[in-house]
């Protein structure tokens, strides 16, 4: 969900074992490595991998996380530690039928399609869906990045592609993301608190989008990032496992309890932002609520981003090319606030009205403004901000926050910790109403 919380370049690090690399390193916190043992690939080891083995391996199907690693390709590269089994991925864990075993651990395979079908190491499959599953401790490396339990590979519809997912339990799952979406480093209840959010976040989509599709979650900020195994560590793990099966709900009239949209974001700038105002859908639990913390632990410079500007002709590209519906406005003459959430000092704009040379006019929520003219959201980095004309730009100032605003605010959340506070504090202050139950 958020790419961008600042990360110093090293923390401390704990590198046991790679698929990829094979190295086995010890980083102490301020950056002075130490060889322990085997084999030194500076430059291919990558930092804070655990050996453990995967756990939950047995865990109920219905709780496995879907990732969607590569879409639409037509070649990858596969490499375990261990030998693995080709599965038929039509069918269920009970009646699955091995197609193959291969026994070269530590070597790569290549995975590419030929002729409408998937082949792996040399040997053609005449199945659409088909599952890789690594031995013990049920690791592999695709395309240079590690991660833990399955893979499974789909082949499009027109025969010409596929996408490859990884089938990961859920735990592992939030590793990979707690890991890449917080700095380590953290205090401990924020990381739990992190781990509880990201694990509520990942249940909601998967219940209500996963459900009509193979897979549930994309790796990136779209949804929550997820980095696999290089995100991991022992504090991530740790924070992970003490909240094994937390998520957030709200209790319904109806006496039943509903996973909420736990969104969160970077630094929401001095107060979060009712969900409606931003993603549409009304929930008690996500409405705005103060937030004095996160200024002390943001960067003043990321807390108070500077003026970003953009060419007038490149606003009106970039808005025409998402939103075919703001044509007959012709040029666009004016960009007004026309929904803001005053907080006093400063506002968060939450509506754009857009006025055209035709006399036309047109409304856009001031988020998807936001990230129509800057996709990745780090210069232009809220719609807290003011919007003015200068010259043939359109300049956007005195902006504050990083991020959709919606939710726990990450920076806010490791300053409440710093406190004193506990995880369960933190995620009522930025969920009211929110109760914690386990799932599994
Ligand atoms: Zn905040």
């Amino acid at each position: 969900m958020s790419s961008t919380i600042q990360r110093p370049a090293k923390s401390w690090k704990l590198a046991l074992w790679t698929v990829s690399g094979g190295c086995r390193l010890h980083f102490r916190r301020g950056g002075a490595a130490v060889l322990v043992s085997g084999l030194l690939i500076l430059g291919g080891c990558k930092s804070r991998q655990l050996t453990t083995p995967t756990v939950q391996m047995e865990i109920d199907a219905q709780h496995w996380v879907r990732v969607l690693l590569l879409e639409d390709v037509t070649t990858c590269t596969l490499k375990t530690n261990a030998a693995f089994s080709v599965i038929d991925g039509r069918t269920n864990l009970q009646t699955q039928i091995t197609r193959a075993r291969f026994q070269q651990a530590g070597v790569p395979t290549s995975i590419r399609l030929t002729n409408g079908a998937i082949m792996i190491g040399g040997q053609t499959f005449a199945d659409d869906h088909i599952v890789i599953l690594p031995d013990d401790p049920h690791i592999f490396n695709l395309d240079g990045n590690d991660y833990r339990g399955k893979l499974k590979f789909i082949l499009n519809a027109d025969g010409g592609s596929f996408d490859v997912i990884n089938l990961v339990p859920p735990e592992p799952y939030l590793a990979g993301v707690v890991g890449a979406e917080m700095p380590d480093y953290w205090e401990t209840e924020a990381l739990k608190a992190q781990a509880v959010a990201a694990r509520t976040y990942c249940f909601y989509i998967k219940k209500r989008f996963g459900v009509n599709r193979d897979w549930d979650l994309r790796q990136t900020a779209a949804h929550q990032v997820y980095r696999g195994m290089s995100a991991e560590s022992a504090r991530i793990w740790e924070a992970v496992n003490q909240t094994k099966g937390q998520v957030l709900a709200c209790r319904q009239t109806d006496g039943t309890d509903e996973i909420l949209p736990a969104y969160y974001s970077s630094t929401c700038g001095g107060h979060t932002e009712n969900s409606k105002n931003v993603f549409g859908g009304s929930f008690e639990t996500l409405i705005g609520v103060s937030c004095p913390y996160c200024q002390d632990v943001a960067k003043p410079k990321f807390f108070f981003w500077p003026m970003v500007q953009f060419d007038k002709t490149e606003v009106r590209a970039r808005l025409l090319e998402s939103y075919a519906s703001l044509r007959p406005l012709g040029d666009i003459t004016d960009i007004l606030p026309a929904g803001r959430s005053d907080y006093g000092d400063y506002a968060r704009l939450t509506n754009i009205k857009l006025v055209g040379s035709t006399g036309e006019s047109g409304f856009i929520r001031a988020e998807d403004f936001r990230l129509t003219l800057d996709p990745t959201g780090r210069k232009f980095r809220s719609t807290v901000c003011q919007i003015v004309e200068l010259g043939e730009k359109w300049a956007f100032l005195s902006g504050r926050g990083w991020g959709h605003g919606v939710g726990m605010c990450q920076c806010g959340a490791e300053g409440m910790a710093r406190q004193g506070r506990k995880a369960e504090q933190i995620l009522s202050h930025y969920y009211p109403a929110s109760r914690i139950i386990n799932i599994y």
